[in-house]
């Protein structure tokens, strides 16, 4: 249409390596991992969170991270990044060269306890700590509050809780502010809300959304985050994920989808969807099962009617 602005594009952070495979109990070999991870980027995905930096006795997946970003290291056009937890993950995120780390705690202290064993509060100073650690050592560090939007262990969470603790994490150094609905209870009211506040509170800092697709307003709520100005997705490719600590949980919003979504509004991802449904094919022909994202069914669908 003449005259018309062109609109802002967005970033599409794909998380099916971590927060999609961590709850996978069939362990996927570093050949696996790097081949979903080129299939990924070929399709144009410019950030992929790799793995994280935990015990290997508490998530199996993700034990070989390191090596994992030391095979790689050279990657041009796709900024690799990774999960850290505590100082020994960053030590282990400097020692393999990750140039873009992740945290997250979450605002609910029952959620955090059975998560993470700590209280929220504690979770929060120990983060703190850590992100100023990473700043320290020239590290690009994005932080996060899981159950930003509400938790199935204590209802709704005040967005006071929310800005309180997003306040340390903003002085600590972050460039990025990851607002998570780990418990797909946001709506998309919820998500304007409390993205405007953060962005008026912090207007240097940018905002990240990560929409866990429980309830099935993932969409819904990515397009409500849009519209408030949030400019970076997380996604899981296939909508892999979920998490053991929340019953009934699903996982991201499926890369396909929110591609799908996007371009169709003449908002760029920069990712072809042809080729990102290749990535939902190896998932699903390597985990030998369905997964739930929708584009794929429509696209094969199509494909079988054009011959
Ligand atoms: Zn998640």
């Amino acid at each position: 249409m003449q005259g018309e602005q062109p609109k802002p594009n967005v970033l599409l952070e794909d998380e099916a390596l971590r927060d999609g495979l961590q709850i996978e109990s069939q362990i996927f070999s570093i050949d696996q991992k790097i081949e979903l991870f080129s299939l990924l980027k070929n399709a144009g995905v410019r950030r992929i969170q790799v793995g994280s930096f935990v015990h290997p006795k508490i998530v199996p997946q993700m034990a070989a991270t390191d090596e994992l970003i030391r095979e790689l290291s050279k990657q041009e056009n796709t900024v690799i990044s990774a999960l850290i937890l505590n100082d020994k993950g960053l030590e282990r995120a400097l020692a393999c060269g990750v140039p873009h780390v992740s945290m997250s705690v979450s605002v609910s202290n029952t959620h955090s306890l059975k998560n993470a064993r700590r209280s929220a509060a504690d979770a929060l100073g120990g983060m703190v700590d850590l992100i100023k650690h990473a700043r320290s050592r020239g590290l690009e560090v994005r932080a996060g509050l899981q159950s930003a939007f509400g938790c199935v262990y204590e209802g709704p969470i005040a967005e006071s809780a929310v800005l309180e603790a997003a306040d340390k994490m903003v002085s600590a150094g972050i460039t990025e502010i990851n607002l998570a609905d780990s418990t797909g209870m946001a709506d998309p009211y919820m998500i304007r809300s409390l993205v405007s506040q953060v962005s008026r509170r912090y207007p240097e800092v940018r905002i990240s959304l990560h929409l866990h697709d429980t309830r099935g307003l993932g969409l819904a709520n990515m397009f409500s985050g849009y519209e408030a100005g949030v400019r970076i997705f997380d996604v899981c490719v296939g909508g892999l994920g979920g998490c053991p600590f929340i019953k009934g949980a699903a996982g991201n919003v499926p890369t396909e989808d929110a591609v799908h979504m996007f371009e169709s509004m003449g908002i760029a991802t920069g990712i072809d969807l042809n080729r990102v449904i290749s990535a939902v094919d190896f998932l699903e022909n390597a985990l030998q099962r369905s997964l739930p994202g929708r584009m794929k069914r429509v696209v094969s669908a199509q494909q079988v009617c054009n011959r």
